[in-house]
């Protein structure tokens, strides 16, 4: 396998090729990556939510070269003709294995069945075949990369709300949790027979929401609220959605500043900490609920869209 590593750069960027695929569910495929530069991964401190960039290959199949980038690899790679530069999208570590040379690097992909819409991610997944490769911008031991955002600091109870996109994120997530966490997942799917077999930590209950022909994210509304005790109204909000939406305790997308409030309903929200993600619109649909209705303090949730329906990922 060729490789376009230079060894000087904080993060691994590199190619990487498929050992294995699982079909999962009707909805994942689980894929391994390996490769020699996959040696030098790793985080300080558990996985959480560690994102990742995958780069897939153009219509003729190849790979664009970083090789010779002596700017940061974003610049590097936007400044390679549309054409020639593959398409970049965001995945989640579902998990990392083995060690040294052959540390293989898990993502589970969803296969965009339930909507009818495609991209190219999507398309290369349910493609794939052993030995295929595209482009991995990963964490590079003892480097700093950032790309987790799971953050409870000194919550007391967790509350994590996912869709299909962010099920990874979620099970890593529970992964990573000590037993005696105290908690709840919410975790919406399109069918029945996506219901994944993941680590619960004594203390975290799982609710998985099996879509079934429900519109996206009516599910998750209703058990969240349901939850958290807020009235749900009869039809969804008509709302303005913003593709970018990441919203975190260190971070607006809207530029919105981080106020110090204090929680302002009676709802027992104290020492509690959500993390949210998935369709932009169902996460905008549910920080109205937390933040505008539920007067939920910002510095406690993550919002974040994963992706946004009727919209390609920018490449
Ligand atoms: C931090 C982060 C972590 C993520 N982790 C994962 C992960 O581990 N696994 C995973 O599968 N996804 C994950 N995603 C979501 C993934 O990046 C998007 O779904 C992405 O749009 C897929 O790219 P694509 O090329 O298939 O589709 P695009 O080219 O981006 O979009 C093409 C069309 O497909 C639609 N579409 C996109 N995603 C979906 C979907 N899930 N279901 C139905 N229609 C869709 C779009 O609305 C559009 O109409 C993550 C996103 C972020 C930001």
């Amino acid at each position: 396998m060729t490789t376009t590593q230079s060894d000087q750069r904080p993060m691994i960027c590199d190619e990487v090729e498929v050992r294995s695929i699982e079909r999962l569910s009707p909805t994942y495929v689980r894929v391994e990556f390996g490769g020699d530069a996959l040696a030098d991964f790793g985080v300080d401190g558990p996985l959480y939510d560690q994102r990742i960039k995958l780069v897939f290959p153009t219509d003729s199949g190849s790979l664009p070269s970083f090789a010779d980038a002596e700017q940061s690899w974003v610049e590097a790679w936007m400044a390679q003709p549309p054409e020639e530069r593959g398409h970049m999208r965001t995945y989640t570590v579902r998990a990392v294995r083995g060690e040294g040379r052959d540390t293989r690097i898990v993502v589970d992909f969803v296969l965009h069945l339930a909507e009818g819409a495609t991209g190219p991610a999507s398309t290369w997944a349910a493609g794939a075949g052993i030995g295929d490769r595209l482009m991995m911008i990963a964490p590079r031991r003892g480097m700093p990369f950032g790309g987790i955002e799971f953050d409870p600091a000194g919550a007391r109870t967790i509350l994590l709300v996912a869709d299909e996109t962010a099920v990874p994120a979620v099970s890593s997530i529970l992964d990573s949790l000590p037993d005696g966490t105290r908690g709840h997942a919410f975790l919406e799917v399109p069918l029945a027979g996506d219901v994944l077999d993941v680590r619960c930590p004594v203390g975290m209950e799982i609710v998985w929401l099996p879509r079934s022909g429900d519109p996206l994210g009516e599910p998750l509304r209703a058990a969240v609220l349901a939850h958290l005790g807020v009235a749900s109204p009869a039809e969804p909000f008509e709302l303005e959605v913003d593709d970018d939406l990441w919203e975190t305790p260190a971070y607006s997308s809207s530029g919105e500043e981080i106020l110090d409030q204090a929680v302002t309903v009676g709802h027992d929200l104290d020492g509690l900490y959500a993390w949210i993600a998935g369709e932009s619109a169902v996460v905008t649909g549910l920080r109205r609920h937390l933040v505008n209705e539920l007067g939920m303090d910002r510095r406690q949730v993550a919002f974040m869209g994963y992706w946004r329906r009727g919209v390609a990922m920018r490449s």
